[in-house]
């Protein structure tokens, strides 16, 4: 018989489904409740590099990424994951905060050369870094919770009370979600959209995130190459706009003009769920463990969160 305590975890994004996976292979009855299954996520737009991106406090956030780092290095390995190590150019300038290289194994970050850099740059990093394909990556990680006999059931949750019963111990992952079940004014938007287009000829992978309102990315994955992006705070449009697609397509030839004139294949728009620092802990009075509120770093930060839900999920058995 299974004496763990049993486990609800709320949401099937990236946090809920890699929270799930690491506490149910740890032996805990774990059934998943989200009003949307893993498709239909934010975390299904995203692109998904490993980058802490928009996420903090920045210390924690770079330690939280470092550990997945390590647990996608060895997914990267393994096949049917979706997730595999490559070249990303990281476009910085001096006076910026590049602290989350510094956690990284060795030999995993190295200065960019002049000649490996746009026009117009002066300083960047080329880092071996985790890309996670969520086309691939998601199913593989419902898969795996199914298979440790994990259930998803497709429902919204609009109390939380009623779920403690019986020694539960709740799980929250609900993103942006936790604004309205959970009172959280501080998680709020920043809408993305990414342009997918047509793989023709092989480009550098690469991310300027350096200016508020001028983010561009671009990232080339198995089947395409995903164009990216926008940070607009609070808007909560989960549709894509023809304008955004025009300025991502600008800004990303600029930035690799081995893109010649991109085929656009789809253009999606997602809410990463932003918040002063990401809430990863246990509530005071209550078997509700919170983690929520990753920014534009969910993936990057994953494996991590994870790992903390857990020890505090040790620490509530021991009391
Ligand atoms: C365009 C874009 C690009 C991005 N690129 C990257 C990247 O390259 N690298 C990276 O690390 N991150 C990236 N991100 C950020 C990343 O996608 C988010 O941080 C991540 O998706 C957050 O995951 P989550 O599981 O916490 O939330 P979500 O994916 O939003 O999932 C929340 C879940 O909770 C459920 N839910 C909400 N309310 C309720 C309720 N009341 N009852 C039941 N269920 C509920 C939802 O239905 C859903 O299942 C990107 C995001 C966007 C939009």
């Amino acid at each position: 018989m299974n004496t763990l305590q049993p486990i609800t975890v709320l949401g099937a994004g990236i946090s809920g489904l890699t929270t799930a996976v690491r506490l149910i292979e740890s032996g805990h009855p774990v059934r998943i409740l989200a009003k949307e299954p893993p498709e239909q996520t934010a975390s299904a737009v995203a692109a998904a590099i490993w980058f802490p991106y928009e996420a903090e406090p920045v210390e924690q956030a770079n330690r939280w990424s470092a550990k997945s780092f390590r647990t996608f290095q060895k997914l990267a390995g393994l096949p049917g994951t979706g997730v595999r190590m490559m070249d990303f150019l990281v476009l910085t300038r001096s006076g910026m905060d590049n602290s989350w290289k510094d956690e990284l194994p060795d030999g995993a970050v190295r200065p960019a050369r002049p000649e490996e850099l746009p026009t117009g740059y002066e300083m960047g990093y080329i880092a071996k870094v985790p890309l996670a394909e969520t086309q691939i990556y998601l199913p593989y990680l419902m898969e795996r919770f199914r298979k440790a006999g994990g259930e998803l059931v497709v429902q919204e949750v609009k109390d939380v009370e009623s779920l403690l019963q019986g020694g539960r111990i709740i799980v929250n992952c609900t993103g942006l979600g936790s604004r309205e079940l959970f009172g959280d004014e501080t998680v709020y938007p920043i809408r993305g959209q990414v342009v997918k287009v047509k793989k023709t000829r092989p480009v550098q992978s690469m991310v300027d995130s350096m200016n508020k309102g001028r983010l561009a990315y671009i990232i080339e994955r198995s089947d395409c190459i995903v164009l990216g992006g926008t940070d607009y705070d609070n808007d909560y449009n989960r549709k894509p706009t023809q304008a955004d697609t025009d300025t991502i397509l600008a800004r990303c030839r600029q930035l690799e003009e081995r893109l010649g004139a991109p085929v656009v294949l789809q253009a999606l728009a997602g809410l990463r769920p932003k918040r002063p620092a990401i809430r990863c802990e246990k509530e005071e009075g209550r078997n509700i463990i919170h983690n929520y509120g990753h920014g534009g770093a969910g993936f990057t930060v994953s494996w991590g969160c994870a790992d903390e839900v857990r020890a505090a999920i040790i620490l509530i058995a021991r009391q």
